[in-house]
């Protein structure tokens, strides 16, 4: 039987960050109906959070950048393991799609001849990062919003998706339901592009919103696609520790790039102990070189401070575990001490940083222009995610394409901070484009009425259940605590191995979760729903590391503390088997063309 669908539309876009905001305003362009879903309101999906800026080589702050170079940064950033095509289009792509959201009225700092102004991140050579003060990600939505309120398309917001209808193998459409009244929609279309993000809420303590549960991975996992990737987890280092309450929360690498300093408990400046072999040549010999880099002196080099996220999360983590650490369990960022450098330092930060200086004041009650704050790794992104061509986007299921976070390629093992805002538009509007076409040249696919059906009744089971259930709210902070503990910043095996079988036990539970009452605005109900999501990626990402036998970006082993060159000629990939088990492969990288190596070999000094 057909079930008959509530809406159908050319390209269904679902998630509307940056990535889906940038998807639906491109395949609006091509005329085709574009029809929008998100979880929360629009303008508030996690992407309003970024902070630092968007990473594209315009060179505005140093003539020397380009994109070679910023081509170069990702490679070696993602320790070789990218997608090069992705890379490639990314860094070339950027600097255009920036100079569109400035056409479309988006207010970025500027340099003092009028352009718009770049700051330094870690991993990025020059000063790359597009930004509005630390409040980047706000004008980025702000931006696109508007804009796609302009061109035209039909937003449902709060309506969450809980599966992905597929005709022959082919997508057709989804199921959602709206969190207000906790009403079924069937949703049909030619194309479908995932863009819902991350999956920080796997992991206790996260910079992520509420939002990231992994729903588009998990989705897609589902229904058959491929994942890559999934065991590169970016622990950002510096998330506040303090009070427990705001712990994760995202102190952005901005302060770095403005001059702020990593000291443990000894005062000491830990990060110029150990600086990797392959950034020694770029890195600061003193903190004096390191500060004028900061102030935009064209021949010194980058702070230790601004050494890849991975790099910097371990050696935090290495000096609270040595004993070195703060009084609740991180290290000290101090940005106060440029006062010894600037007369107006005070106003300085508080113009350069205005959120962080806010955040500070507000959640710990600390003044971060007189005062260091205590920070730690925190939960960040995910580099891995669906597997999609680098051009179009389109997964490994026809007319189902991804981009943003819960797409995966571009960042390798170790994605540098920017290059996710940059990757949302570039990407954001190949997927819009390529489904456009897609949905041009195919007609509507059918809607399986038994799918829907299956569907809607494994989603309402835990009212069944009722109070006698397990709670979801318990199994996903036990999911949480399993993640953080046994698949985090510092893997083995053993752990690894416990991880997987206690996700197994979690699964049994999760099958037996209640909720009761009715089902508006059902937060109990809803939980149990991203629970059925988390348990999949975790499962997917804890596999995937237990296949990758080395340490490389953002997964590191002790019991394989070695980066091996065999381990660089491929991707783990995760699929679900027909037996609906987690399979594990590896997939080889193709060899990269030669015009790509030589860009490498140049930028190498
Ligand atoms: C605090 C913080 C600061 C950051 N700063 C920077 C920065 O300065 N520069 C940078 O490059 N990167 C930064 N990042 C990373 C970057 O913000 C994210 O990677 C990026 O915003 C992800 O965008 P996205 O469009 O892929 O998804 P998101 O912005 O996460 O949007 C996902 C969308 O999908 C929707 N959705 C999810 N699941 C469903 C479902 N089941 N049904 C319907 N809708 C669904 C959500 O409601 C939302 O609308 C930062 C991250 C954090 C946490």
């Amino acid at each position: 039987m057909v079930a008959h669908a509530t809406y159908n539309y050319d390209v269904l876009v679902i998630g509307a960050g940056g990535a889906g905001l940038r998807a639906a305003i491109e395949a609006a362009n091509a005329g085709v109906s574009v029809g929008l879903i998100c979880k929360s309101l629009l303008g508030k999906a996690h992407t309003v959070m970024a902070e630092g800026g968007m990473a594209a080589a315009m060179a505005h702050n140093d003539d020397r950048d380009s994109w070679r170079v910023h081509f170069a940064d990702t490679m070696r950033g993602g320790q070789y393991v990218n997608n090069w095509r992705m890379a490639e289009l990314h860094a070339k792509e950027a600097p255009d799609r920036v100079r569109e959201l400035e056409g479309w009225g988006a207010v970025f700092d500027r340099t003092p001849d009028g352009r718009i102004n770049q700051r330094n991140f870690g991993g990025h050579r020059y000063p790359r990062l597009a930004h509005v003060g630390d409040r980047t990600g706000l004008e980025l939505i702000r931006t696109l919003q508007d804009h796609a309120v302009y061109l035209g398309m039909t937003v449902h917001m709060e309506h969450t998706v809980i599966e992905l209808l597929l005709d022959g193998g082919r997508a057709a459409g989804v199921l959602a339901y709206d969190r207000e009244r906790g009403r079924f929609h069937v949703f049909g279309a030619k194309a479908i592009v995932l863009a819902t993000g991350g999956v920080g809420r796997a992991y206790k303590i996260t910079s992520n919103s509420w939002e990231g549960t992994g729903d588009g991975h998990a989705l897609a996992y589902r229904a058959g696609a491929e994942l890559i990737d999934m065991e590169f987890i970016q622990f950002h280092p510096t998330g506040m520790v303090w009070p427990p309450s705001v712990r994760g929360i995202l102190v952005t690498e901005g302060v770095r790039g403005e001059g702020g300093v990593l000291k443990n408990s000894e005062g000491r400046r830990f990060m110029f102990d150990d600086i990797p072999d392959n950034y020694k040549a770029q890195t600061a010999s003193d903190p004096e070189e390191g500060w004028r880099y900061t102030q935009g002196d064209k021949s010194a080099r980058r702070p230790p401070e601004l050494l890849t996220r991975d790099h910097v999360a371990r050696c935090i983590n290495r000096e609270v575990k040595a004993g070195r650490g703060s009084p609740h369990g991180g290290v000290f960022l101090d940005i106060a001490w440029i006062k010894e450098k600037l007369k107006d330092s005070e106003a300085h930060i508080k113009r350069k940083l205005p959120s962080m200086y806010h955040q500070f004041k507000e959640l710990a009650d600390l003044d971060i222009t007189s005062e260091a704050m205590e920070v730690g790794p925190t939960t960040h992104y995910i580099m891995g995610g669906i597997r999609v061509d680098a051009d179009t986007q389109m997964s490994t299921i026809p007319g189902l394409f991804a981009a943003g976070e819960c797409a995966s390629g571009i960042n390798g093992a170790n994605r540098l901070g920017g290059n996710s805002l940059s990757d949302l538009i570039v990407f954001g509007k190949r997927a819009g484009e390529y489904a456009a076409t897609y949905a041009r040249e195919n007609a509507s696919a059918r809607i399986d009425d038994g799918a829907v059906e299956r569907a809607t009744r494994d989603v309402l089971k835990p009212f069944e259940a009722g109070d006698q259930g397990e709670n979801p709210y318990k199994v996903q902070a036990d999911l949480q605590d399993t993640m953080q503990n046994l698949v985090g910043i510092v893997r083995q095996e053993s752990e690894m191995q416990e991880a997987v079988s206690r996700i197994q036990q979690l699964n049994e539970r999760a099958a037996r979760v209640g909720v009761s009452g009715h089902r508006e605005y059902h937060a109990g109900w809803h939980t149990s729903i991203d629970v059925r999501n988390l348990l999949s990626i975790s499962e997917a990402i804890a596999r995937s590391a237990i296949e990758r036998k080395e340490s490389r970006g953002g997964h590191f082993r002790e019991d394989y503390p070695q980066k091996l060159d065999e381990f660089g000629t491929f991707n783990i990939m995760v699929k679900r088997g027909s037996d609906g088990r987690v399979q594990v492969s590896r997939m080889p990288i193709p060899v990269m063309p030669d015009y790509l190596k030589e860009v490498i070999e140049e930028q190498k000094s």
